[in-house]
């Protein structure tokens, strides 16, 4: 499973227009089993959070269109949640991070080591993970008699653990981050997988969403909390 039990899991979205850099970073963090996503821009870095949904997102500051800081600054704006750890380059700019409230959670300054970067990747990951599908605090879901536990990676149902697969979970995850929000079958496809919504995968997505029915619901043919959109794709539908 991804977060928390195992963070080396976590998806991670690389923010960097120097590619050698950038491969580095890839590099390694894949070595230590991250799934990495590459920007090459901040438009990039705004569109990937959107239609990816990293779990954590490493930024550097000078990028070729919109800077760093105001890539930080945007992503909060839009909701975004997942930690977000800047890469400086000069004393001034860390400055700037710091003085600044950017909305960001870390910083590294360059040069780093690479163990340094995995380390911080790793400590934000612990410390946020349990707020990035809920509401700030909130550990925790209930619907009916459903227990989603975000922060142990556990479902329950009348007090009885489920067996869901890591898909399943994260497919619920991302559901639930979004209560009451129509969202499209591609849309799932390119947060949940992290495939091209192109590639006509949209049979996945419901056939996973069959088996969570079954496991959630206490009527899977007329489901109460994850329904259909119709001509769209699905949504959490909380409790009235
Ligand atoms: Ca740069």
């Amino acid at each position: 499973m991804t977060l928390p039990s195992a963070p080396q899991h976590a998806r991670i979205l690389i923010v960097e227009d120097e590619r050698a850099v950038a491969r580095g970073l890839e590099y390694g963090l894949k070595s230590e089993g991250f799934e990495v996503l590459w920007a090459q821009n901040g438009r990039q870095a705004l569109e990937m959070t959107d239609s990816h949904n990293p779990d954590l997102i490493l930024l550097d500051i000078r990028l070729p269109d919109i800077n760093g800081f105001d890539v930080c600054r945007q992503l909060r704006a839009r909701g975004c949640r997942q930690p977000i750890l800047m890469l400086t380059a000069r004393d001034e700019e860390v400055d700037k991070v710091l003085g600044l409230e950017l909305g960001a959670d870390d910083y590294i300054v360059k040069p780093y080591s690479l163990r340094e970067v995995i380390s911080r990747i790793r400590a934000q990951l612990r410390r946020a993970y349990g707020e990035l599908a809920a509401p700030a605090g909130e550990r925790q879901i209930r619907f009916g008699n459903v227990v989603v536990d975000l922060e142990r990676f556990m479902v329950m149902r009348d007090g009885k653990v489920l067996e869901l697969t890591p898909t399943e979970f994260r497919l619920l995850r991302y559901l639930l981050a979004h209560p009451d929000q129509p969202i499209s079958r591609d849309r799932l496809i390119e947060a949940v997988w992290g495939y091209d919504s192109d590639l006509g995968y949209e049979r996945t997505v419901d056939v996973h969403m069959r088996r969570l029915r079954q496991k959630l619901e206490p009527d899977p043919a007329h489901p109460r909390w994850l329904v259909t959109v119709r001509g769209l794709g699905y949504k959490f539908q909380p409790e009235p």
